[in-house]
């Protein structure tokens, strides 16, 4: 018998997130992010559930040849570029949409010998301060793309800082219409966050990706629990050890937990080499048997205790699940401090993947 953890892809669950982002953004494209191997899912495995996107968008070369390979003929955006001179080749050979956010990159489109001309994605500094060209540079670099042979199509880009907050996207959108007020292009402006709550954003192509997974990009489930998005990765495990605890007694590494009763406690078999966040504090909500309960002391490596006083029931070989369709992952990450981005893309490789239509 295997170890009893795995992750459950629910294939429905992505397909219908899809079909939700599309509703929400109906008159303008959707690139399905899919980097970090699908937000952790696998691309491989799930990539055809957004075959009704017009294209996919990543940041590895790998990834997008991979998507190639499978039989992917629609649009494939690099979100970060290229990163030297030689990888237009690639993109030439690969037919790939890149994103352009340095001089350099178009002094190498300029001198590449390309058989196609390139569908550019200029991107704008509007406020992020990550990528981009800052907001008076951006007219005169348009200008000198367009008269580039090997340049086609160009799409302004930029990217929200706090479109999942109270700032809002106001300040930015700003920066975008003023930079962008003489040139004539279309606009991809919209995350997850953008797509969903400023549609004022929408230009002709939005690039949701944590909603396709079912993770809210405010980090607060209640943010999406209204527009019937589905968690699309269960982890799930088992009860592998029962403890009963006495009045004093410890759990775990550090003895971070003292319990002040008696008390049931269950061991799952699941730890922070699986992907758990090993900062989530005693107190983080886990299901057990159905059940809603919390974490007790620091998980270890391997495995985690759950108090069990709110499910006597509870046995060896009980059912756990540590986030997915009843427990949403941004729950656990509210606790551990983090997001669902972290804890969905940080599935470890040895967690086995069970595929559910
Ligand atoms: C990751 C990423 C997205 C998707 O962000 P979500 O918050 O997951 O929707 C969109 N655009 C760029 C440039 C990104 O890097």
């Amino acid at each position: 018998m295997p170890r009893p953890i795995r992750a459950i892809l629910h294939l429905s669950a992505l397909r219908n997130n899809l079909s939700i982002v599309k509703k929400q953004a109906p008159d303008t494209h959707v690139w399905a992010v899919v980097k970090a191997n699908a937000y952790g899912h696998g691309l491989q495995r799930i990539w055809q559930c957004f075959e009704a996107a017009e294209g996919f968008a990543l940041l590895d070369f790998n990834e997008a040849i991979l998507l190639r390979e499978a039989g992917w003929q629609g649009k494939i955006l690099l979100l970060e570029g290229f990163f030297q001179p030689d990888d237009l080749q690639q993109i030439d050979r690969y037919r790939l949409t890149t994103a352009v956010h340095s001089h350099w990159q178009i002094k190498a489109i300029e001198e590449a010998t390309l058989r196609h001309p390139l569908t550019v994605y200029l991107k704008l500094n509007s406020g992020m301060n990550r990528l981009g060209f800052a907001p008076e540079e951006l007219l005169p670099v348009w200008q000198t793309l367009q008269e580039l042979p090997n340049v086609g199509n160009v799409v302004i880009m930029s990217h929200f800082a706090h479109a999942d907050d109270v700032e809002g996207v106001e300040q930015q959108l700003a920066v975008i219409r003023q930079a962008s007020k003489h040139i004539d292009a279309g606009q991809c402006l919209a995350n997850s966050a953008a797509t969903l709550w400023h549609p004022q954003t929408h230009g002709v192509a939005v690039r949701p990706g944590i909603i396709l997974y079912g993770a809210s990009p405010s980090g607060k489930w209640c943010d999406i629990a209204n527009y019937g998005l589905k968690a699309a990765m269960s982890l799930r495990s088992e009860i592998i050890g029962i403890q009963t605890l006495s009045v004093g007694d410890r759990v775990g590494y550090g003895g971070r937990y003292h319990s002040d009763k008696t008390q049931r406690i269950g061991i799952v078999a699941c730890g922070y080499a699986d992907g758990y966040p090993r900062h989530a504090p005693t107190g983080t909500p886990v299901i057990v048997g159905g059940v809603r309960t919390q974490t007790l002391g620091t998980p270890s490596m391997d495995m985690l205790a759950v108090d069990l006083s709110a499910c006597p029931q509870a046995e060896i070989g009980t059912d756990v699940e540590l986030w997915g369709q009843v427990l949403p992952v941004d729950d656990v990450a509210l606790a551990a401090g983090t997001l669902g981005y972290e804890l969905l893309s940080a599935l470890a490789a040895r967690v086995p993947v069970i595929i559910e239509k």
